[in-house]
């Protein structure tokens, strides 16, 4: 179990203030205990954000509560008009939610662009909500009977997210889940939170009537104290294995419909055939990317054969190359991570994967890049020869660390992964369209790339791993999103002419 987060006993007030969000406004609260908030880049607290305690989460409840009668009966239309003129504002204030994501997750400005997009891609899909919530009808199941089905919200449902992506990974959640007609109670990472405010701001803007978003920041005390509270029917969980393993027992427990998908260890295998150089890019792109805190991220390169002494040197090249940077200067491609835990985590795995014998092929724990002398940076490392009996092959280091395994066959790189504990992405780079095809069929794991490193699912689609990589049995947004936030129900209706056949204690026969 992650150790919940230390709070300094004093946390500096004339920091900025980050608040919670309930009824379209912001919500102060009478906090006892505060988080600090810091510029990854820099090092250094930049803003203090208010921690909710049981309270303050009833409060928030009460809110959802009070909107959720009228919102889960609001018109289709008016709903969907919401959503588009919500798209809109997204995409008008885009930089702006990303310079945010860079200032606190600290991921270079480019890639927090990208972020923004993904996250804007679920909304379009939730325009989409009349579409997404037909049900059927089926005339005439019985003499003068119908029958028809209708999807209907939960009434309000919780979302508790990672500080990896601040923005894309609420917006996978809360954006379905309203269209769906419930209301939201969102709790984001505390290490990042601002970028969740500023778009509940933006929904207010678009019309959304208050109560329907909330954001209530916090550590384990807030996520408790929504796991134990009876008005809320769902929680969606992404973060930790142990945290999601935590939530989905609790959350269950509570008699709530929990998704909480939890860490990863993604492979990317290579057989002796594939192109080399886009295996090279794409490893790059996939273990560096986001600074390898990316759930997705590659972080194991299974090379088939001979393809580890082909690969490596091309690798190392495009490593040399890379521009590691604060997020906000031009041409920045690696930023730093985002907390000095995660700094000295990713430390902490360097040395042990020395300790055990792997070889560090590219070493960037000196890195100090202008600007940023005391951020917490770590430049890109590439360990060669590692085993899978080492921590760093087991543990998800969730830094800019890519272990190399050698393996002499296809089915010596299947059986790695198959016995893996975890099941979130895989990838095969391959010329060879039955090896391809093999694989996408045998590989027990939840998404699949073939030539793509990092195949995060579109909108329409659903996201999710196996295994450890999810509890409970729905992935989210797509058509699982959609099913996740509603429950079914199945109508079977006789509106007969005047003359009734009398009483019949029988099951019901077919006519
Ligand atoms: P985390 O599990 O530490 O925190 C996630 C959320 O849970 C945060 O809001 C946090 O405040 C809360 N939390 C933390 N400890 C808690 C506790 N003991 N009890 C109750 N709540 C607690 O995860 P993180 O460090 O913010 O994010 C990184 C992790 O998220 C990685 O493991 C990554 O793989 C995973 N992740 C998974 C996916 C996916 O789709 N499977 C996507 C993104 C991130």
């Amino acid at each position: 179990m992650a150790t919940p987060t230390t709070i300094r006993p004093t946390v500096p007030a004339e920091l900025g203030t980050i608040t919670h969000w309930i009824d379209n406004k912001p919500y102060e609260g009478l906090s006892a205990r505060w988080g600090e908030v810091t510029d990854p880049a820099l090092g250094r607290a930049t803003h203090r954000v208010a921690f909710a305690d049981e309270a303050l989460v009833e409060t928030a409840v009460a809110a959802a509560t009070r909107a959720s009668a009228t919102w889960r009966n609001s018109s289709l239309s008016i709903r969907s008009r919401i959503f588009f003129t919500f798209r809109g504002l997204l995409e008008k204030h885009r930089r702006e939610v990303a310079e945010l994501l860079t200032r606190e997750h600290g991921k270079v400005l480019s890639d927090a662009m990208g972020e923004v997009q993904r996250g804007i891609e679920v909304v379009e899909f939730a325009c989409g909500l009349p579409q997404l919530l037909k049900g059927e009808f089926s005339e005439n199941v019985s003499a003068e009977v119908d029958s028809y089905s209708i999807r209907q919200p939960l009434g309000v449902v919780a979302g508790i997210t990672p500080f990896n992506f601040p923005a894309m990974v609420p917006m996978w959640m809360y954006p379905l889940a309203i269209a769906c007609g419930n209301t939201f109670i969102l709790k984001p990472s505390e290490k990042d939170p601002s970028a969740s405010v500023f778009c509940a701001k933006l929904f207010a803007e678009a019309g959304l009537p208050e109560g329907v978003f909330n954001v209530v920041h916090g550590d384990k005390v807030a996520v408790d104290a929504i796991l134990s509270h009876p008005g809320i029917a769902a929680v969606s969980f992404v973060g930790s294995t142990p945290v999601a393993r935590h939530i989905y027992e609790e959350g269950t427990k509570a008699g709530k419909r929990v998704q909480a998908l939890g860490g990863a260890k993604n492979h990317m295998v290579v057989l002796p055939d594939a192109d080399l150089d886009l295996a090279a890019d794409s490893a790059v792109n996939a273990a560096y990317g986001s600074t390898g805190q990316r759930c997705m991220a590659i972080s194991v390169l299974v090379a088939v054969g001979d393809v580890a002494d082909r690969l490596l040197p091309k690798i190392r090249e495009r490593i040399r190359k890379l521009n590691v940077a604060p997020g906000l200067d031009a041409g920045a491609e690696m930023g730093p991570l985002t907390t000095r835990d995660q700094y000295n985590r990713t430390h902490s795995y360097i040395d042990q994967g020395l300790a055990a014998g792997a070889e560090l092929l590219e070493d960037g724990r000196d890195i100090k890049p202008p600007g940023g002398e005391n951020g917490f940076f770590v430049g890109p490392c590439l360990f060669d020869r590692v085993t899978n009996e080492m921590s760093i092959y087991q543990d998800e280091i969730f830094g800019p660390v890519l272990s190399v395994v050698r393996a002499a066959s296809y089915d010596e790189a299947m059986d790695l992964i198959t016995k893996n504990p975890y099941a979130n992405g895989v990838a095969l780079f391959t010329n060879d369209g039955g090896a391809a095809r093999r694989f996408q069929n045998e590989v027990p794991v939840g998404m699949v790339g073939i030539n793509v490193p990092i195949p995060v699912p579109m909108a329409y689609y659903s996201f999710g791993g196996w295994k450890q990589s999810l509890f409970g049995d729905a992935h989210v947004h797509g058509r699982e999103g959609v099913n996740f936030y509603t429950r079914g129900k199945v109508i079977t209706a006789r509106w007969p002419d005047p003359h009734h056949r009398g009483v019949n204690l029988g099951f019901p026969q077919m006519k």
